[in-house]
């Protein structure tokens, strides 16, 4: 099968990244049989440099065009002092908006070669952690109505307003299940239906839906306690839907359990099967162009292409199985690297997870 990719390495560590996970891809096509063509374009800093605006209309259309989308990062200090309006990082508000992407997927996947950069005592990990975080992406208070005024006696007032539709719920809360289904079929859904109204109107969509999947495992959480539970006993969940700002603290308190941010990768989905595949970090601009970024989360991501875009799923298990391999072998970049440990190079990393593909 020949599949379409728009590649958008971005700015500091993006095309170092992006580039070794190409080479990943190449070489899953080579092994199985499937043809990946690449069509690059500008967004973040570069586009800004380049053409004036974080994301021109031009990488729009070509990710229009693609099965699918892979990124690397974007933004830098250099592009710090624009506009609001022009700040690099809008290219991946503006992508997800013009692509329609509503879903974000987030694997807090913990290799076990790699359990001493957990902070968590050891016993709650055992056995490794693998969490799929599922969080609505372009509703809630991130996008609700905001506002302020004077008050008479009070000072100022600021409100920001968290609306949600059934549709909306119903959607993501579609992936949630979906997901399950894919993985260990057990569903946690997070709310806060003790206090908001949209979290009581969360929940009876949920209930709903839950009836189409007799075979998922279901349960409600309120956002609180989710959050204690993630680090008292992270193994009790599979995979978690929740809206857009709980997803987001989530998601981020997740990652840190699974102790490295150069390793994770994060999908976001729409209606149809095209997705956006990025590494969760930034473009590490510390550390850009000196040849020691982690390239595992990206190629990671890539696996996650292959899964959820392209229904490739012995492709994609054969990517996470080349990366746990090589980390079980002690293969290590600098950030995930013991004091005194010998370390790789971007390019090397690569070319052990490749090693392990042939
Ligand atoms: P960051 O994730 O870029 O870096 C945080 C720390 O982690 C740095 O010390 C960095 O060197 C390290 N790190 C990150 N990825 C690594 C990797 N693959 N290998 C080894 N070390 C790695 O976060 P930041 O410093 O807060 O942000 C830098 C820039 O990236 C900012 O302009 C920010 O807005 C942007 N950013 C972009 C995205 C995105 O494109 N999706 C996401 C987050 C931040």
């Amino acid at each position: 099968m020949k599949y379409s990719i728009a590649v958008i390495k971005g700015d500091g560590i993006g095309p170092e990244i992006v580039t070794e996970a190409m080479k990943a891809l190449d070489a899953i096509g080579k092994k199985f049989g499937h043809e990946f063509v690449y069509t690059e374009s500008l967004a973040g800093g570069c586009a800004i440099d380049a053409e004036g605006i974080p994301l021109p209309q031009e990488t729009i259309d070509i990710c229009k065009a693609s099965d699918s989308v892979l990124l690397g990062a974007v933004g830098g200090p250099k592009w710090d002092n624009q506009p609001g309006h022009l700040r690099a990082e809008k290219a991946i508000l503006g992508l997800r908006s013009e692509l329609g992407l509503f879903a974000n997927l987030r694997p807090a996947l913990m290799f076990d070669a790699l359990s001493d950069a957990c902070p968590l005592k050891p016993e709650k990990v055992e056995g490794g952690l693998d969490v799929l975080i599922v969080r609505e992406l372009t509703g809630g208070v991130y996008f609700g109505e905001r506002g302020r005024e004077k008050t008479a006696d009070m000072g100022e007032k600021a409100w920001d307003i968290m609306p949600y539709t059934e549709k909306e719920i119903e959607r993501i809360g579609r992936v949630g299940f979906e997901m399950a289904m894919k993985r260990n079929k057990k569903l946690t859904s997070v709310d806060k239906s003790n206090v908001l109204e949209t979290s009581r109107l969360w929940r009876s969509v949920m209930h709903k839906l839950k009836e189409e999947y007799p075979e998922v495992e279901y349960s409600d959480l309120f956002v609180d306690n989710t959050a204690m539970q993630l680090v008292m006993n992270p193994q009790q969940f599979d995979v978690i839907v929740t809206e857009n700002m709980f997803g987001d603290i989530l998601s981020d308190e997740a990652s840190v359990i699974t102790g490295s941010i150069g390793m994770l990768p994060s999908a976001s989905l729409g209606e149809g099967t095209r997705g956006l595949y990025e590494p969760i970090h930034g473009s590490a601009p510390d550390i850009a162009g000196k040849g020691i970024a982690n390239p595992l989360a990206t190629i990671l991501a890539a696996g996650m292409m292959l899964r959820y875009s392209f229904g490739l799923m012995e492709e994609a298990d054969a990517i996470d199985a080349a990366v746990k391999a090589v980390l079980e072998e002690g293969w290590r970049t600098a950030d995930i690297a013991k004091k005194g440990e010998k370390t790789l190079s971007t390019q090397e990393m690569g070319a052990k997870v490749i090693e392990k593909l042939a």
